[in-house]
């Protein structure tokens, strides 16, 4: 699988500096993407085994949690990073357009966060949004952490 780029995030996760890889071939075309970019397949640069864990291995003792936003479609490949990050003791996150992921990508993610983007619902700082962001350990909803009083 490919990724459009890599970043340090300190708010998609709430408590988590993470290590967020945007990767590329995302087939929902949710009206109003704010990321058409990461439609084609295959743009970007290679994410496989070992460009992820130099980059894990730079930043072993600076973040703490790694962020995939998108991949469920690469299952395997996506399943293999994840296990490789929780080996090193990262925590993990999947941010995904879908309502729900394949069981065995689930077991490897710390939380994830559900739902097509609506333009109308807004995003998780949103009260009305359709979006989830789920502990999958306890499937308890997050969402009170993104919203601003
Ligand atoms: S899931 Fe994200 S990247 Fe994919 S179409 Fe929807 S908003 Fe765009």
């Amino acid at each position: 699988m490919y990724y459009y780029n890599f970043e340090v995030v300190l708010q998609e996760v709430p408590g988590e500096i993470s290590l967020c890889f945007s990767i590329s071939g995302c087939p929902l075309r949710c009206q109003g993407c704010h990321s058409p970019f990461l439609w084609k397949e295959g743009v970007g640069d290679l994410l496989n085994k070992n460009a992820f864990e130099e980059i894990l291995n730079v930043y072993n003792n600076l973040a703490t949690c790694v962020l995939f936003m998108g991949g469920e479609w690469y299952e395997k490949e996506l399943i293999e990073l994840l296990k490789l990050a929780k080996l090193k003791n990262f925590k993990t996150c999947l941010y995904t357009g879908k309502e729900e992921v394949a069981l065995a990508i689930l077991r490897e993610l710390t939380w994830i966060k559900t739902g097509k983007w609506e333009q109308v619902l807004g995003g998780l700082n949103s009260i009305t949004t359709n979006q989830k962001f789920i502990e999958v350990k306890t499937n308890k909803n997050l969402n009170y952490l993104f919203i601003k009083n």
